[in-house]
């Protein structure tokens, strides 16, 4: 199983927490997707012709994309690899790019499954985020992509937004519920170095909320969304039976996956790479068949490390036969040896072979993840 991300590093505005690549200088995408058709060419081998089970278009807000735009990718991912007939291919949106007529062109396309940036339903919120869309086109986009004939839609949703308190988080989440989507992300707000927020939080005008109060909004979630029917399968995300993200699965599971576009990291077992973060960079050393990325090698200890890490952050968490049978007995014995800990044990879940983290251990999964690794 393989995958192919494609970064479209453009927005139309920047949102105030963001610290992703993309940039407003819409002018340039035209060129942006000639390079990124370029890229696929040059790198068709990097995958050694495994055949693709998903492709997700991230960002950046893919769906500022036109249909003419979003065709040229889909015929160069198409030319250069081998994907699968039934590949989840995913679009990200942001609600107010969706209309009937655009969700019927990407249908067409390809597209199976969506991801809506919806992040709040409360106008103030979006506002103080910088986000573009408001609460009603958050509420109607479901039901017009289920109309034109998707339903695998995902949302994004944000809780621990500075002075908004636990019934904000409460009313969100059965605002939520009410879309009946399939699946949910959940991300806590966290203050990014060079954002606007950043910049608020450093002048004093930003505020951010308690870890406690952080917390509580984490577990009511948890609790609401597991009596839902909705499984918490990773650190921040849930999905109904059957519905989670095969492409991101497939990130915590080791599987090889190429990324095009600015900024888009790669890995195929061997070692990794990530293309340079600046459009303007990226088109230039496309064009002049220059080096666009920077790369390494994984040594035993990365690879353990990377194991580890993606890994704990599912509820599949870390069978130690297959963790020995990956990296050979002195790795296991010395994850059992660092997992084993007195400190750990109200967060941490054991199944046989398994050991996996549970809900209170995922929110503390950063720091128990720093103890586990090999590489300090
Ligand atoms: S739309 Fe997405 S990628 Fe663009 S600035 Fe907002 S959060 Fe970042």
């Amino acid at each position: 199983m393989a995958g192919v991300y494609i970064h479209i590093p453009f927005c139309y505005k920047r949102c105030n927490y963001c610290d992703f690549h993309s940039s407003t200088a819409t002018g340039i995408i035209s060129n942006m997707i000639d390079s990124m058709v370029i890229e696929m060419d040059l790198r068709q081998n990097y995958l050694n012709d495994r055949e693709i089970k998903t492709v997700y278009f991230g960002g950046g807000t893919p769906s500022l994309l036109s249909k003419y735009e979003l065709s040229k990718l889909i015929d160069a991912l198409h030319k250069n690899f081998r994907i699968a007939p039934t590949a989840e291919i995913t679009m990200e949106m942001n609600p107010d790019d969706v209309k009937e007529n655009y969700i019927k062109d990407i249908i067409n396309l390809g597209f199976n499954r969506l991801s809506l940036g919806i992040q709040s339903f409360d106008d103030s919120v979006l506002k103080y985020m910088n986000r573009r869309h408001n609460s009603i086109a958050s509420i109607h986009s479901c039901d017009i992509i289920r109309n034109a004939g998707i339903s695998n839609i995902s949302i994004d949703l944000i809780y621990g937004i500075p002075e908004k308190d636990f019934d904000y988080w409460k009313g969100t989440m059965d605002f939520a519920l009410k879309l009946k989507v399939p699946h949910i992300s959940a991300y806590c707000l966290s203050i990014e170095e060079g954002t606007r927020f950043d910049g608020w939080k450093k002048e004093g005008k930003l505020f951010e909320i308690e870890d406690e109060e952080m917390y509580l909004q984490y577990d009511y979630m948890c609790k609401l969304l597991q009596s839902s029917e909705y499984k918490h399968y990773e650190v921040s995300n849930f999905s109904i039976e059957g519905k989670h993200s095969q492409h991101n699965s497939a990130y915590w599971s080791n599987e090889e996956y190429i990324g095009i576009g600015p900024s888009a990291h790669s890995y195929n077992s061997i070692g990794r790479q990530w293309n340079v973060a600046s459009n303007v960079k990226y088109i230039d050393l496309i064009n002049k068949r220059q080096a666009f990325f920077e790369e390494e090698t994984l040594l035993a200890g990365n690879k353990y490390d990377e194991y580890i890490m993606t890994r704990l952050r599912t509820s599949k968490g870390i069978d130690i036969l297959e963790l020995e049978k990956y990296m050979g007995l002195q790795y296991r014995q010395y994850f059992e040896k660092k997992i084993n800990n007195p400190n750990f044990e109200s967060y941490i879940e054991r199944f046989g072979s398994i050991y996996r983290l549970n809900e209170t251990g995922f929110w503390f999964m950063d720091g128990i993840i720093n103890h586990l690794t090999y590489i300090k």
